[in-house]
């Protein structure tokens, strides 16, 4: 039986599995639905498998538990201008597309297109270019690779495009850092166009929790993917410790 729904929707928009540089799908999916995510979104490097892996294990899980989260269907997707987040797509988009036509593809399944983390993008006016040039429905202001300080600079700016929903995503590629960012969403049902339309109305709400000690090291953390040292020392040694753990867990959940 489905639990009952309230029409809020705690939306967590931006969460990497094993299908592209993240981790096991499973604990990702149990740890949302822990911390009260409903609506959860896949969004792993150019590929929506797995979106797919989720929604089906996710059927299960909430049968079997009696709890209730939908899957949207989600990509981050690489573009010749960065990366950029599509929610409620049917068909995958190829990576390397560049931007615009990535829009347009996205637009024509009805998705919607989120400019990812422009904090990395160091001209600020390059980026205020680029959200005027191309026809973005959304941005991402708040992530957690990114210290407080820059996320507060980067909603401000955001303020002068009344258009562009915004969106604060945690960017997580563990398993434990999912569940602490939340946007509001009202819902006339759980379902994925509900979701969409909520996001075209643009209006959101937000919910962050500050993580606890040892997660809030995150973004240092994640120095490990972003730039020149994405295969350093550090990030393979954390990667051998992730595996380990996943292991662990795997095991005390048979
Ligand atoms: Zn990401």
């Amino acid at each position: 039986m489905r639990a009952f729904f309230n029409g809020i929707g705690f939306f967590e928009s931006h969460v990497h599995t094993n299908f592209s540089d993240g981790t096991n799908y499973r604990l990702v999916i149990q740890t949302a639905i822990k911390r009260g995510t409903n609506v959860l979104a896949i969004t792993d490097h150019n590929t929506t498998r797995g979106y797919v892996h989720a929604r089906s294990y996710t059927k299960k899980y909430c049968k079997k538990t009696g709890k209730d989260l939908l899957i949207i269907p989600a990509q981050e997707t690489e573009t010749d201008k960065g990366d950029v987040l599509i929610y409620g797509l049917e068909e995958t988009i190829p990576k390397k597309t560049d931007l615009e036509t990535t829009i347009d593809l996205a637009h024509e399944q009805g998705a919607v297109v989120v400019l990812a983390h422009p904090h990395n993008l160091l001209l600020t006016y390059l980026m205020l270019k680029m959200i005027r040039n191309y026809k973005f429905d959304g941005v991402e202001t708040f992530s957690f690779l990114y210290p407080n300080i820059i996320n507060r600079r980067i909603h401000s700016l955001m303020i002068q495009f009344p258009h562009l929903f915004k969106l604060i995503g945690e960017d997580a590629h563990f398993w434990w850092e999912v569940g602490w960012y939340h946007n509001i969403l009202e819902l006339q049902d759980l379902d994925i166009d509900s979701v969409i339309k909520a996001l075209k109305q643009n209006k959101i709400k937000y919910r962050r929790k500050n993580m606890p000690w040892p997660y809030n090291i995150k973004f240092i953390v994640n120095a490990y993917h972003v730039g020149p040292y994405s295969n350093a020392g550090f990030g393979n040694l954390l990667k051998v410790v992730m595996k380990l753990d996943r292991r662990k867990k795997i095991n005390e959940m048979k």
